[in-house]
């Protein structure tokens, strides 16, 4: 009953989940040694049916699509009921924890280790704690639409505040969420924060909303200023594109920035907050904050609340396979690209740097021969945020659905704006998925009741675009098919070339090798059809010489290449397990391609070229600016 500064919808969401299903579940959280890197986690269960509890640590993040092993760093661990007496604890797998012979209350304790600064670990340091919910919280199973509390205990001596999307209480360390999804959702920031907040002001039939930044940096630079005035600027052209913000049920959304020397680079969204952490140092903007800071903050309609039915519910005990992250994320990456340059926190040489660079893979056809951009997005579990031992052919076949969704996007936008003189674009398709699928909200606080299919996006874009079949062929072709829109001729209509940036030039294609003391080494298997592939040279072979010559580095191989054409003869030797063998490679030619202003190469634009440019890139934000 405290979110009084938002609307009444929520209010009634809050009490339906209050009403659930039996008293709260509460973590205390303590860092009672900050060097050794832990949380110390205190969990009370009350108010138990007989029988085990079944304790969990989550396999899986939101957000993130590996399987993870957060159980891993769990050590410590006791269970006492409501009378402090010790309870039996079994370990069905390596995830679990089962407690039994308790008297309706369970309390247990347990330590539990971190050290990464990024979207899906913990890590405590005498610097901050910074909390990924998943890695650092045990949950009970059955229990899941309870309400949750959190309490954070200072470590002595910090002044360390909260950031967080969790609900506020009187208490400033003390946090509720209405139930486990939301709370595993929430990540906190502990740590000595300098935050910022603005108000977006009502505008038509939106309301006000409230956005804050709250940066955890090495040294205090001013930056927080700097990112609060950019993202101030991109609100306006977000909104303006979906005609309104979602409400933000806390009453606030809020950027939890780590800008660290020992911070990975990351960015992850969630449904009222972001994290995001940059190894940069510098001060000033480090250069992918900002982008980052639009990208997620479109997951905020795009992902969190217009949500692929693949993800929700969302699973903590296994992956959550989608065919649509091509959408979730690839659109999102063009939006954040759209947006920024909407917003003039980039300018237009920027953007089309963003847009060659990922239409240059599909083009090219690396992965796309293999697999759609539906089916690249079921390799999430295999790329997103996941480690292994083993080798893999991946670099070859796969394309990431970042890049292939995000040059959909663009292809979208263009051929939408083609269609109707730059009147109708990938704006009001979103819009389409917005009211229909993200607006209508969940009848418990956190998820999502009208999540999309495949077929929803389909229906939308006939509708945005009065055609059914240029919806189904769009979908057909370039979302389950692995064709290529015509680039060359979308972009002409913006008065942007596409064409190729080095024509004849020679190219041995995507190839990885490096310089090991065994000689020049190809380090990952190279792209089938490659020329070296075509040679039969395969990863881990040594490059010895080409045509006579002993070639002594990576460097001499680049500079043999550039001195030819595509089409020219190579004979190489080389040597596979130890064996030195010669062969034939012949030369390709190099497949980037640039995107040009017409107006930088002495063209001039013409009137309808400037007008489709203007009506796609010109900022929207008019008066709700
Ligand atoms: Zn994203």
């Amino acid at each position: 009953m405290r979110a009084q500064t938002v609307g009444a919808l929520v209010f009634s969401a809050w009490c339906v989940s209050a009403l659930a299903s039996g008293p709260p579940v509460t973590y205390v959280l303590a860092f009672p040694e900050p060097l050794r890197r832990y949380a110390l986690v205190e969990a009370t269960f009350t108010g138990l049916d007989s029988g085990p509890v079944e304790l969990r640590m989550s396999r899986t993040s939101p957000g993130r699509y590996a399987l993870h092993e957060f159980a891993r760093n769990v050590w410590d661990f006791h269970a006492v009921d409501g009378s402090g007496h010790s309870l039996a604890v079994s370990r069905p797998d390596p995830h679990q924890w089962d407690v039994s012979g308790h008297d309706g209350t369970v309390r247990v304790t347990y330590k539990v280790y971190g050290d990464v600064v990024d979207g899906t670990y913990l890590a405590v340091d005498d610097t901050h704690a910074h909390l990924n919910m998943p890695a650092v919280l045990m949950w009970a199973r059955s229990l899941e639409q309870r309400e949750m509390r959190v309490i954070l205990r200072r470590p002595a001596g910090k002044r360390w505040t909260v950031a967080t999307q969790l609900f506020p209480t009187d208490d400033p360390l003390s946090f509720t969420a209405p139930n486990l999804s939301y709370l595993l959702d929430s990540p906190v920031e502990f740590g000595p924060l300098e935050v910022r907040s603005f108000t977006v002001p009502a505008c038509g039939a939106d309301q006000s909303h409230v956005i804050r930044v709250a940066l955890h940096e090495d040294r205090p630079s001013g930056l927080v200023d700097t990112l609060t005035a950019a993202v101030g600027r991109i609100v306006g052209e977000q909104r303006a594109m979906m005609g309104e913000l979602p409400t933000f049920e806390p009453g606030h959304y809020t950027f939890l920035i780590d800008t660290l020397p020992w911070a990975r680079g990351d960015g992850m969204e969630h449904r009222n907050s972001t994290v995001i952490t940059t190894p940069a140092t510098e001060s000033g903007a480090p250069p992918t904050v900002v982008p980052t800071m639009a990208h997620e903050l479109f997951h905020a309609w795009n992902v969190e609340r217009i949500r692929p039915r693949s993800l929700e519910p969302f699973s903590f005990e296994r992956p959550n396979p989608s065919r649509e992250l091509w959408l979730a994320e690839g659109v999102t990456s063009y939006i954040e690209t759209l947006t920024e340059v909407r917003a003039g926190t980039i300018g237009l040489e920027q953007a089309l740097s963003s847009w060659s660079w990922a239409v240059n893979p599909v083009v090219a056809g690396r992965g796309r021969r293999f697999r759609s951009a539906a089916e690249m997005s079921l390799l999430a579990q295999f790329v997103d945020g996941a480690k292994w031992n083993d080798r893999s052919n991946a670099d070859g076949t796969f394309l990431s659905y970042y890049t292939y969704g995000h040059a959909i996007g663009l292809a979208l936008d263009l051929s939408l704006r083609a269609r109707s003189d730059g009147r109708i674009g990938i704006d009001e398709f979103l819009r389409a998925m917005w009211i229909a699928h993200g607006k209508p909200g969940g009848r418990l606080p956190g998820y999502v009741d009208r999540p999309y299919t495949i077929e929803d996006v389909r229906s939308r874009l006939a509708e945005v675009s009065g055609d059914r079949h240029f919806a189904d062929e769009f979908v057909n072709r370039y979302v389950e098919g692995r064709d290529v829109a015509d680039y060359a001729a979308l972009l002409a209509r913006a008065g942007l070339l596409f064409r190729h940036a080095a024509p004849g030039a020679a190219s041995l294609g995507d190839l990885q090798v490096e310089d090991r003391p065994s000689g020049i080494t190809v380090s990952e298997p190279p792209p089938p059809d490659s020329p070296f592939d075509v040679a039969g040279i395969g990863e881990g072979d040594v490059i010895r010489a080409v045509d006579d010559t002993r070639l002594g580095s990576v460097g001499q191989l680049h500079h043999v290449v550039r001195r030819r054409r595509a089409g020219d003869r190579l004979r190489v030797v080389v040597e596979h397990r130890s064996i030195p063998r010669p062969v034939e490679v012949v030369l390709g030619s190099d497949p980037r391609m640039e995107l040009v202003p017409l107006e930088r190469v002495g063209g001039t634009l013409s009137l309808d070229q400037r007008t489709f440019r203007e009506a796609w890139l010109a900022s929207r934000a008019g008066k709700c600016g």
